[in-house]
């Protein structure tokens, strides 16, 4: 470890370290908050694979939950669905006792009355038109009506998923939601309903991820995406590894299923659960019961991916800004560190580190 000490000597990377440090560890799970939702998404990976079917637990299962989670030391919970805010009530009961962070479509708005500090990715696949025609048939604007929920909250922050035929959106859209007060998380599309064309994954994210990084360049203290965590995803490689489920962090401990994943010596979170909408049964893993990896690129798991692995970042300093950098802006996103810096402290954490050569993998 003197390697990291020398590391460390850099006040930037001994600030971010520091911070990250004092928020403490992370022991993490995943929670179907409900297994409905007021859209249809195509793609949706929640209904595709027919996650909402383990049903709908009550507020006594859901209080009984919130037990055994604090008594297992959980202290924050990822809150997916089905669509979070149709449940108000029960969000507000998970946000007095966890850290939280929530994934919502931003149709209804989470109130900032009792959630001040609660960071809300709302998600958003594309230019008004795309994202409609994906999302609602056409036949409405769910972009607008979401800037409008969040214009100006600083909760909120866009997860915006891209699909690699929709490169040339992402300028317009990203602009959407800089000048809605917001900042911009990428996540990238998996075609699970199999449309093929520019939605096809197996196309590659190449000019998507290239938009991406102009978009940092541009945009730096508006971007929580870093270059080194764009080139990760998109090129499913971190060293030695292809992304895939061998290496996979998040998947859920306590299943048969996974026992063999993590008996093979690779590391994994070994808290994590990811829970479905009856409080109570697990699954594989947040994104799939059964769906293949080649088609995951869910930006939450290469983040633990990427978090897991400090030591192979050791190398140089250069590679350790790279980690750093990036799970800083996990910490940052989820608001487990409170940098009162905002944009300032982005800009400094996207000139750190180094642009490796992408090495675009054939999924
Ligand atoms: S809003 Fe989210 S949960 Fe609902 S259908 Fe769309 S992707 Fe699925
Ligand atoms: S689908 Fe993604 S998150 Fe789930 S096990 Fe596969 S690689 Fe991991």
């Amino acid at each position: 470890m003197s390697r990291l000490k020398e590391y460390l000597s850099d006040p930037l990377l001994r600030l971010l370290y520091e911070e990250i440090r004092s928020a403490g560890p992370v022991r993490s799970v995943s929670l179907d908050l409900t297994h409905v939702c007021n859209l249809r998404c195509k793609g949706c990976y929640y209904f595709e694979e027919g996650m909402d079917r383990a049903g709908e637990g009550s507020d006594l299962a859901l209080e009984n939950w919130i037990h055994q989670e604090l008594e297992r030391g959980t202290n924050f919970v990822t809150v997916v669905g089905g669509e979070p805010s149709l449940q108000l009530t029960r969000l507000k009961k998970l946000y007095d006792h966890f850290r939280l962070s929530v994934a919502s479509n931003g149709l209804i708005r989470i109130p900032k009355e009792g959630f001040e500090n609660l960071p809300i990715g709302i998600s958003i696949w594309g230019t008004k038109y795309t994202d409609s025609k994906l999302r609602a048939n056409g036949r409405r604007d769910l972009f607008g009506e979401a800037l409008r929920n969040y214009a100006g909250d600083e909760r909120a922050f866009w997860y915006y998923t891209v699909a690699p035929g929709h490169a040339e959106e992402i300028e317009t859209v990203v602009e959407q939601c800089i000048r809605n007060g917001n900042r911009v998380l990428f996540n990238y599309y998996s075609d699970l309903s199999g449309f093929g064309g520019g939605l096809d994954y197996r196309k590659g994210f190449q000019d998507v991820a290239e938009e991406i990084d102009r978009m940092i360049d541009r945009y730096p203290g508006r971007v929580l995406t870093t270059r080194y965590f764009n080139r990760v995803v998109t090129s499913g490689r971190l060293y030695d590894m292809n992304w895939g489920y061998d290496v996979c962090t998040n998947v859920s401990v306590n299943l048969a299923q996974n026992q063999f994943r993590m008996s093979n010596g690779q590391p994994y979170n070994p808290h994590f659960r990811a829970y479905n909408a009856d409080f109570a049964s697990t699954r594989r893993c947040c994104t799939g019961t059964s769906r293949s990896c080649d088609s995951c690129f869910d930006s939450w798991e290469h983040f633990s991916w990427i978090m897991l692995h400090m030591k192979k970042h050791l190398g140089s300093q250069d590679e350790f800004a790279n980690w750093l950098g990036t799970v800083f802006m996990f910490y940052f996103t989820t608001r487990l560190v409170k940098n009162s810096d905002g944009d300032a402290i982005l800009e400094k954490v996207h000139r750190l580190g180094v642009n490796h050569e992408y090495e675009w993998a054939s999924k």
